[in-house]
């Protein structure tokens, strides 16, 4: 692929994790996106919250740090943050540009907002599209749960978004 260090928009990072195991099924690489609208109680990463915090980038720059460090044994990548659906445009572009480059990962995007809220919204319908899982909900300090794989707490479900849109129903993970 030829440079495109002109694609817009920018997006906005607070940090990028490769490798992880706690962010989604096998090794991943996570990019944090910075600004969240909520301001949960215990938030676990209160340093994302903010919108004019984090480091501006380019798509393609994101792109480009994101491969450098893929391995044979990524099994995918996550959008955390913050929350990656408070930047539509550019977290499109970037999934646009994983899928067709790298079409063996699969994507995880966690949101605090509820699948019920966000399915119809146009656009975030194009970004459902290209996600295989959504963690959604807000973190809720009463329902902390250790016992929920990849998540904070018991009410944020892991839901399977190919299969939830053929089935016009939520289906979630079996974790
Ligand atoms: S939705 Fe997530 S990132 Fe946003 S305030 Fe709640 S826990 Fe923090």
């Amino acid at each position: 692929m030829s440079d495109t260090g002109d694609i817009a928009p920018l997006i906005s990072v607070t940090g990028i994790e490769h490798d992880s195991v706690v962010n989604g099924l096998g090794f991943r690489t996570v990019v944090f996106l910075q600004g969240c609208p909520r301001h949960c109680r215990g938030c676990h990463n209160p340093e994302s919250i903010p919108f004019e915090g984090g480091r501006q980038m380019t798509v393609w720059a994101l792109f480009q740090e994101i491969i450098a460090g893929i391995t044979p044994l990524t099994k995918g990548i996550t959008f955390s943050g913050g929350d990656p659906l408070a930047q539509p445009a550019a977290l499109l572009k970037i999934m646009e540009l994983l899928k067709k480059e790298r079409p063996r990962l699969d994507i995880w995007v966690y949101t605090g907002s509820v699948w019920e809220e966000i399915q119809s919204l146009p656009v975030i319908k194009p970004v459902m599209q290209l996600t295989d899982v959504l963690v959604d909900g807000p973190f809720i300090e009463e329902k902390k749960d250790f016992s929920c794989p990849f998540r904070g707490s018991n009410n944020q479900r892991l839901i399977n978004i190919p299969e939830t849109l053929t089935a016009g129903k939520i289906v979630e993970l079996n974790l």
